[in-house]
């Protein structure tokens, strides 16, 4: 599965990264960003949490 965070609606909350910090890290702003864009397994599920819990919906985890 891919994950990608859409940074035009990313506001630097930084609830990616404090959930999902295999997945995600934070840049020099403290915006999200993805370390690890192909995901199965645990980090699937943390992406997801991910997902779920961003506050601006920028995070999308898809097929493709
Ligand atoms: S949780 Fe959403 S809004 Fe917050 S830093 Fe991550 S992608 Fe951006």
């Amino acid at each position: 599965m891919k994950v990608r965070i859409d940074q035009s609606k990313c506001t630097g909350h930084g609830r990616c990264y404090a959930l999902a910090p295999d997945v995600f890290e934070a840049d020099d702003s403290g915006y999200g960003t993805v370390t690890r864009p192909d995901v199965d397994g645990a980090e699937l599920d943390e992406a997801r949490l991910a997902e779920h819990n961003c506050p601006e919906g920028a995070i999308s985890v898809a097929d493709a």
